[in-house]
């Protein structure tokens, strides 16, 4: 007997935010034999992957490679320039504030935490004012995430430099831009940011698997000034490597390598103000249907002004349980993932049933979010969950260049 036809046969979409769609120049550039690691071609690519990882940071500072995602990332910051008993600052706008701190805390570090909420950027005169407190200088650093990607917020890395310069605060300024990395502008020079977190899953397009952690003068001065740091998450060999292995504190993460290879080239082809561009249109044109089907029914963006939303992923609020509703059908109807809540509930359960998110970060185009979009509405339909109409519409007009932003 034939079974009930499903639509979700077909190339599976998962548009949640990070990891995020591999394309498929990277995944043909990792399906390859072992290389040889102690000469040749590998150490050749290596060499050229540094450049170009800071040229997508703008910098032109040292950057040090991890095997290990955000996490080690994040870890690798704070143990090269902090100890325990230094106190940091740490301004939060969603989860992952939350969470930096806590891996903080968990090395002795005293974390003092500006709660901005879940649906706000930073207030910088809030930052300034417990900083001009601080006339000690006991905060040592301030870690700001600058898009926090369960909130879609995006906060000014910038502002918090003129803060601390205004001030003439010594405090180091960390940016977490594992989610922003290649989607959203971000200058790390200009900007005066001392030391940028980031991960290859997201907007840099490579399976999970490589942290980075980029780092100035100011920063190396931190590391100078501890007594020790581990072996295996100092970053001094990690970015200044008298050996090969040295790269990486041991083994190479050889395909990863050159999956991040392709993928850097994808973005230098395109150009990273391209890349910038695309991802602000996209987004756009997202919000341009979020904001059609929030003319009726629950359906709201998280971030209701667009000058604080990340153009890399947009987070969504609905009555409960229907965002737990649309992420099913849409999985199992139409083979698209979107993302959940993540430490949305007031209870912190993992997956609030009214919210849900969507990734439009890295190798994403216009086809793909017009189909994303189209998903939302057939599951907005199939539910019979109230929204607004003229959604898809809006989201093409900006799609054909006929609207913002
Ligand atoms: C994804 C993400 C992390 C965590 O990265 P993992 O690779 O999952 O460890 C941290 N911060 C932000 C802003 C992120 O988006």
């Amino acid at each position: 007997m034939a079974k009930t036809p499903n639509l979700s046969h077909g190339r599976d979409y998962l548009a949640i935010p990070g990891p995020s769609v591999i394309p498929d120049a990277v995944l043909r550039a990792m399906h390859r034999s072992s290389p040889n690691i102690y000469e040749g071609e590998l150490i050749d690519l290596t060499a050229t992957l540094i450049p170009d990882l800071k040229a997508v940071a703008r910098t032109d500072h040292s950057v040090a490679i991890y095997i290990g995602n955000g996490h080690a990332a994040w870890e690798a910051a704070l143990v090269n320039t902090l100890q325990e008993g230094d106190k940091v600052l740490v301004p939060s706008s969603g989860q992952f504030a939350h969470s930096w701190a806590n891996m903080a805390a968990a090395l002795g570090i005293d974390c003092e935490i500006l709660e901005f909420g879940k649906q706000s950027p930073f207030d910088i005169d809030r930052i300034s004012e417990v900083l001009a407190q601080d006339t000690a200088h006991k905060i040592k650093a301030v870690l700001a995430v600058h898009v926090d990607t369960s909130t879609g917020i995006r906060n000014d890395p910038a502002a918090i430099r003129a803060a601390l310069d205004a001030l003439d605060h010594p405090a180091l300024l960390m940016a977490d831009c594992i989610a922003s990395l290649g989607c959203d502008r971000f200058e790390m020079d200009d900007w005066g940011v001392d030391i940028m977190v980031a991960a290859c899953q997201k907007g840099l397009m490579t399976p999970a698997g490589l942290g980075f952690v980029f780092f100035n003068d100011r920063a190396k001065r931190a590391r100078a000034s501890l007594k020790r740091v581990s072996n295996y998450w100092d970053w001094t060999p990690r970015a200044d490597p008298e050996f090969y292995y040295q790269y990486f504190g041991g083994t190479a993460p050889t395909h990863h390598l050159y999956g991040l290879r392709a993928a850097l080239d994808m973005i230098g082809n395109e150009g990273l103000e391209n890349v910038w561009d695309r991802h602000a249109i996209l987004a756009h044109a997202v919000w341009a249907a979020f904001d059609a089907w929030g003319r009726e029914g629950s359906l709201r963006m998280n971030a209701a002004d667009p000058a604080y939303r990340s153009h890399a992923v947009t987070a969504l609020r609905i009555d409960p349980p229907y965002g737990t509703k649309l992420r099913a059908w849409a999985q199992k109807e139409i083979g698209l993932t979107l993302g959940m809540g993540l430490g949305m509930a007031p209870s912190g359960d993992r997956a609030w049933h009214g919210f849900f998110r969507l990734g439009h970060m890295g190798h994403v185009n216009g086809h793909m979010i017009l189909g994303a979009l189209g998903g939302i509405q057939a599951g907005l339909r199939a539910l019979k969950i109230p929204h607004g109409s003229g959604a898809l519409d809006a989201a093409a007009d900006v799609i054909a260049g006929q609207r913002g932003p």
